[in-house]
Formats: C-alpha cells, sequence, structure tokens
C-alpha cells in the first residue's frame, strides 16, 4: 500500500481480513494515514492529517458500521455513502470509506454497493474491513484487492475451542437423537459464551463509560456476544474443513486442527466426499441463518441432524 500510495497507484478497494475491533482496524487507520498525512515521510502519525484520521474527524474519511440492533449494513447506509463519495474531497485529494464487517451488508446493500465498485470515482478509496471473508458476496471480494491479516480461529477462545472440539470429536451413528443432543450441548456451550460477552461489556462499561445507558450497553454485550458466536461457528467451520481435505486425501501437514488429528483421521474414513463437502456447506448456512436472526435452537437443531447424515429429518 505504501509503494502504491507512492506511485499514486492505490488499488481503489481492499478487503481487510482479520479481527476488526484489532489488526484489522489498525491497518484502515495506518493506510488511511498514509494517504492522508501531510509530511514528506508519510505516515508521520503526528501531523493534521494523521491526527484527524486518528479521532475520526478527517471530513473525507467515512467510517460505516453495523447499525446496532440489526448488525446489518442497510440500503440506507450504502446510499448515503455513495453520495458523499461522489462528493468532491474537502481537502482537494483523496476520499476513503471504511466499511466494518463489510459481510454484514444485506443484500440489497451489497448489491448496490457493488456498483460502486464497478465504477468508482477518481481517488477514492474503499477499505472493507471484515472478520467473514468466505461471507462476502463473491461479486464484491472479487473486485477488492485482498489482505488476509490473521487465520481468523484465534478470535475464540482456547477453552470454548476446547469444548467445542470435544463435542464435534464424538463418535456418530447418525441418529437424529444423538445429534439432537449435540446440538443442545453445543447450546449450553453458546450459553456460556454469551454470559462471558455480558460479563465482559459490564465490567468494560463500569471501568471506560459509566454513564453509559442500559440499552447501549445491552446492544453491545449482543454485538459482542454475536462475534464470539461467529468465531465459534468459524471454528466448526475449520473442523469440517480438515475432515473434507482428508477425504480429499490431502496433505496432513496442512491440517490446521493438528491436536485432533486423530479423531479427524477416524471421521474422514467414515464419510464420502459428497457427505465431507456437504458438511462444511452445512456450517456455512447454519452461519448465515444465525446472522439472520434464526432461532439458535432450529439452527443447531436442524444442522447437526444434517452434519449427522440423519435421515430422520427432513
Ligand atoms: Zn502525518
Amino acid at each position: 500500500m505504501r509503494r502504491g500510495c507512492e506511485a499514486e497507484h492505490l488499488a481503489h478497494a481492499y478487503v481487510v481480513a482479520g479481527v476488526l475491533r484489532g489488526e484489522a482496524r489498525e491497518l484502515a487507520e495506518k493506510a488511511l494515514s498514509l494517504v492522508f498525512c501531510s509530511s514528506a515521510r508519510r505516515p508521520c502519525g503526528t501531523c493534521r492529517g494523521c491526527a484527524s484520521v486518528r479521532d475520526r474527524t478527517h471530513p473525507d474519511v467515512l467510517w460505516v458500521e453495523p447499525q446496532k440492533r440489526s448488525r446489518r449494513i442497510s440500503i440506507e447506509q450504502v446510499r448515503s455513502l455513495q453520495s458523499r463519495m461522489s462528493q468532491t474531497s474537502f481537502a482537494g485529494g483523496w476520499k476513503a470509506c471504511v466499511i466494518v464487517g463489510a459481510d454484514r451488508l444485506s443484500d440489497e446493500a451489497a448489491n448496490a454497493f457493488l456498483k460502486t465498485l464497478e465504477e468508482p470515482a477518481p481517488r477514492s478509496l474503499f477499505l472493507l474491513l471484515t472478520d467473514g471473508p468466505q461471507f462476502l458476496l463473491p461479486t464484491i471480494a472479487s473486485r477488492c484487492h485482498p489482505i488476509l491479516l490473521r487465520t481468523d480461529e484465534d478470535t475464540l477462545e482456547d477453552a470454548w475451542r476446547g469444548r467445542l472440539l470435544g463435542i464435534l470429536a464424538e463418535e456418530e451413528r447418525g441418529l437424529a437423537v444423538q445429534a439432537f443432543a449435540r446440538a443442545d450441548r453445543v447450546q449450553r456451550l453458546l450459553k456460556d459464551i454469551k454470559e462471558a460477552a455480558e460479563a465482559e461489556i459490564r465490567e468494560s462499561s463500569a471501568e471506560e463509560a459509566e454513564d453509559e445507558d442500559a440499552d447501549t450497553r445491552d446492544a453491545r454485550a449482543s454485538a459482542r456476544y454475536r462475534e464470539m458466536r461467529s468465531a465459534l461457528l468459524r471454528c466448526m467451520l475449520l473442523w469440517y474443513r480438515d475432515v473434507l481435505l482428508l477425504v480429499c486425501g490431502g496433505d496432513e501437514r496442512l491440517v490446521r486442527n493438528t491436536a485432533s488429528l486423530e479423531s479427524l483421521r477416524a471421521k474422514s474414513r467414515a464419510l464420502s466426499y459428497r457427505q465431507a463437502l456437504r458438511n462444511v456447506e452445512t456450517v456455512l448456512a447454519m452461519n448465515r441463518q444465525l446472522e439472520s436472526n434464526i432461532a439458535e435452537s432450529a439452527v443447531l437443531g436442524h444442522g447437526f441432524c444434517l452434519l449427522a447424515g440423519s435421515k430422520e429429518v427432513v
């Protein structure tokens, strides 16, 4: 990005995949400082450009975040960013837009945004931050330069991951009753994760924002929980990805859950390629259903039956 910036050859759009409130945001801020810094040695970190990027007051930088309750980015937000980005820049240079959680654009919003990516105004920069790059509309992802910051399984705490992998590693015999028991255990795990998310937000609220009202705090706790739940689904996805890899006869050195290699091997022996692939698709579908607010118990119950290959469920 630095070289591109110096040569005035920056791409119009980047997907930055990483922890939203961590490296992804840091990289976005650094990239913006690079573009808007007025010093000779960019980014200097001290000039007005750098400072206004940091405190988010730069008039040519627009941050778009998912709405609090729905956790989606709406078509109205996209229309407003399109109108802002089509105006001439205040400082006479670049204009930039950061979309935090670009995978949370609603379908309608994503399609509208695609038009902007197809015909970007000159000297406009889009940074699409996401912790779930696999959920971006492929037509959007293909028009952006990808920057992958970190493997995503790191966002789920070890204790939670251990419990989840324990459930996934159990032997299964294709029985619906067994699948429902599993779904139930994952739901109990999610309940504990939810309590942890609420405790985390309560503590941070007591320390940093004493005047925060209950609604805002609830919204933050719910957003945090969804982040953690989505990390859990990614962890599940990686598990089924590993199984698929082994079913295909892939190189065992590419397995991500190395500690579970034995159970992964056992699982892969019992599955056809078709079922292993379907399992990966099932987990992706489960995540999408949870994101669209379908009840957890329904998503998990149905999902685990499909994963168990149970024929008792329609
Ligand atoms: Zn500067």
